[in-house]
């Protein structure tokens, strides 16, 4: 069995971001909107509401919203069975990129409660920086994927309405995408 080294982002993989965002809108601004109206990266923009992200960014900080995000139905299943691909030869590490320096030690807390203790963490912002130490980058940014590709590694893009542009980029054949299940089963191929 070839040794796997994986890396597993937090935010749209693990953690429900985009749940986060439509809780403090709704609070904010008493609109309410579905998940799928988030179909561009900058999710305060493709609402109509990009002059929020700077008091989001506060509140996050001041309130500790990134402690209280939910986690992404069966995302406990999901990163146990990472571990399992893995096994002991290979290894899984959370890699996430921090929003302010208040959300690096919120994401710290929030992934140990989660299961994931401080030392099988990273916080990194330029994930295709870790190749070749890593094999694999599990992420829902479709420009994070590429990199990794680009980099020399292999990328699974977890599917959410925005980050259907990887054909766009150059990547469609390249960076494989689908659901949380389906990049269990492409793992299990590469393990
Ligand atoms: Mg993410």
């Amino acid at each position: 069995m070839k040794r796997l080294r994986i890396l597993c982002d937090v935010d749209g993989v693990l953690a429900d971001f985009v749940g986060l965002v439509l809780d403090y809108v709704q609070k904010n601004t008493g609109l309410s909107y579905l998940p799928s109206a988030v179909d561009q990266w900058d999710c305060f923009a493709c609402l109509g509401l990009k002059e929020h992200w700077p008091y989001f960014c506060t509140q996050v900080d001041e309130l500790g919203l990134c402690r209280t995000m939910r986690e992404i139905p069966g995302a406990r299943s999901f990163y146990a069975e990472l571990r399992r691909i893995a096994g002991e030869s290979g290894a899984v590490r959370v890699c996430t990129t921090p929003m302010t320096t208040a959300w690096l030690s919120q994401r710290a807390e929030w992934l140990v409660a989660f299961g994931v203790p401080l030392h099988e963490q990273i916080q990194w912002c330029d994930k295709h920086e870790l190749v070749p130490a890593y094999d694999v980058l599990i992420d829902d940014k479709a420009e994070n994927c590429a990199a990794f590709v680009k980099a020399g590694g292999r990328a699974f893009c977890i599917a959410t309405p925005y980050n259907t542009h990887l054909a766009e980029l150059g990547y469609g054949n390249d960076v494989e995408r689908g659901t949380h299940a389906e990049c269990l089963e492409w793992l299990r191929g590469l393990a």
